[in-house]
């Protein structure tokens, strides 16, 4: 299945160019007083609804894809983790470029560690990304956007994909700088996921997804996941042996070579082989 949320905070069913309207299952979601529950409901009910979403997906008249407005399809993560230098191609090109690799921070992606992007820079490709900085670069990083279905905490390698809900295409946005990564990745709107989640039955292997990223119609990023050093069990198992994921919380897999500068004005396409593809607008911040 791949649902999403769009306009004003609808969810839908998306199948084919359509999306049918099946915001009513979130009537069916546990009510709650404060405090509430972290983690992202729908995403931790979703086996439970996900035959609800289907029948009502089957009632209701689509709307093409194309008409509609398209949020994050997690609403409520606890945290976006990111992957540094999981292409050898990116680490390559970082090395060489000392914008890119701030110098104190080079060395393989074991020594680097694990980053959090602040889950308020989360945005779904209507929004669009906010150039904050003018004078500075902002590059965009086209990346596979791992969305964890269950509270996962020290799982096994082989178990890792069981707490998988499945997958988007994401953006990690940064404004290069020799500030901490966690601040420069967290500007509003510098973390993209969309257009929508694809239920993780659907990509038999994440570990072999072809993926291309486009700049006003000129081919910036193109590559495939089956390029990745460090594997989608192996992220997710590193990364619940260090804090507790919980539903909804999104591991930006690393990008590949070919990361660079936009302008608003510009428009970024993505597309990733299984999960869709989307536009995401370039404008100045304020
Ligand atoms: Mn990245």
């Amino acid at each position: 299945m791949k649902y999403c949320r769009y306009n004003d905070n609808r969810i839908g069913v998306v199948r084919d160019d359509k999306v049918h309207d099946v915001t009513s299952v979130v009537d069916a979601l546990p009510a709650h007083r404060y405090p509430f529950p972290i983690g992202d409901a729908l995403v931790a009910n979703l086996d439970s609804l996900r035959g609800e979403m289907e029948r009502l997906a089957d009632a209701a008249d689509g709307v093409p894809v194309s008409s509609v407005a398209f949020l994050s399809p997690v609403a409520n993560p606890t945290k976006v983790i990111g992957v540094p230098v999981n292409y050898q191609a990116h680490a390559d090109e970082a090395k060489a470029d000392a914008e890119v690799s701030v110098a104190a921070r080079r060395g393989g992606i074991e020594e680097q560690g694990l980053f959090l992007k602040a889950n308020s820079a989360l945005v779904g490709p209507s929004e669009g990304v906010a150039v904050r900085f003018p004078d500075r670069r902002t590059d965009h990083e086209a990346e596979l956007g791992i969305v964890i279905g269950k509270t996962a905490c020290d799982v096994t390698y082989d178990d890792a994909l069981d707490y998988v809900a499945g997958y988007a295409i994401a953006l990690d946005m940064v404004v290069r700088g020799t500030e901490d990564r966690s601040m420069r990745k967290s500007v509003d709107t510098y973390a993209v996921l969309g257009p929508w989640l694809t239920t993780a039955d659907e990509i038999p292997n994440p570990d072999s997804m072809a993926f291309e990223l486009t700049v006003n119609g000129e081919t910036r990023q193109k590559s495939n996941t089956e390029l990745m050093i460090m594997d989608c069990r192996r992220q997710i198992e590193w990364a619940s042996s260090f804090y507790t994921l919980h539903p909804g919380d999104i591991i930006m897999s690393g990008t590949c070579e070919g990361v660079s500068r936009v302008l608003p004005g510009d428009t970024m396409h993505l597309e990733f082989a299984g999960l869709g593809e989307m536009d995401v607008p370039i404008r100045a911040h304020g």
